[in-house]
């Protein structure tokens, strides 16, 4: 699994093994990146700021690609994370892997689930998507990547939007979705952007995951945005 990753971008790799997405403020101890997977690109690096390129529909069927998904998965689970960006493992596709799995639903309250409108998903995979905002309605909860080691912030994102690609196999894919999910799939198609959430985030909310644990763990976000003065 580390061949296309060595073939492809290998020295745009930097950084550590993490998780991406939308991340609950519940934080893990950092984890021994495994030897077969590769590391997470942190911010700074160049292929986290630039458009990421469609990926040809012939190149879905390739080994190499269907490795790059395997691999993406991997990596996103041992994170673990709910979603991940190929630029996040330095290659400059438009490919990202998403799911949330009970047992990271499970660190959430029963209230923290509700209003963050999150429950656990099967994986999915989305080549060349294309994201639609749908509705007015917004929310604002706490964002990490892990690509920004160790930060969170406050993101307002669309509560609903549709998602239209291809899937691993190549065949098209919609998926129309609300809450915790929709969030994700703003935050991932953010980075084949070259958009990472530090650039959509409540800048007086930018905060240590551990400081946000300690300080609004547990707290209805109502009430965090009132200790900001947001
Ligand atoms: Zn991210």
């Amino acid at each position: 699994m580390k061949s296309i990753v060595a073939r492809l971008a290998a020295p745009a790799i930097a950084g550590v093994l993490l998780s991406c997405g939308a991340a609950p403020v519940t934080t893990h101890p950092p984890m021994n990146p495994s030897p077969t997977l590769p590391l997470i690109v942190q911010a700074g690096a160049p292929v986290l700021r630039a458009r990421a390129e469609e990926v040809p529909a012939e190149k879905i069927p390739t080994p190499e690609f269907q490795e790059l998904v395997r691999t993406m998965i991997a990596t996103m689970r041992a994170a673990p994370g709910v979603g991940l960006a190929a630029p996040q493992i330095g290659i400059p596709w438009r490919v990202i892997v998403l799911e949330d799995r009970d047992e990271l639903v499970k660190n959430l309250t029963a209230d923290e689930r509700r209003e963050r409108e999150r429950a656990s998903f099967d994986t999915r995979v989305f080549v060349n998507p294309v994201l639609r905002l749908v509705g007015e309605e917004h929310a604002i909860f706490f964002e990490g990547c892990l690509s920004v080691k160790g930060y969170v912030g406050l993101v307002e994102r669309s509560r609903e939007v549709e998602v239209t690609g291809l899937d691993e196999h190549g065949a098209a894919r919609t998926w129309h979705v609300t809450g915790w999910p929709a969030r994700i799939l703003q935050h991932e198609v953010d980075h084949l952007e070259g958009t990472l959430y530090i650039d959509r985030m409540k800048t007086r909310s930018f905060v240590t995951a551990d400081q946000a644990k300690a300080l609004y763990a547990g707290k209805p976000i109502a009430d965090v945005r009132k200790a900001l003065g947001l």
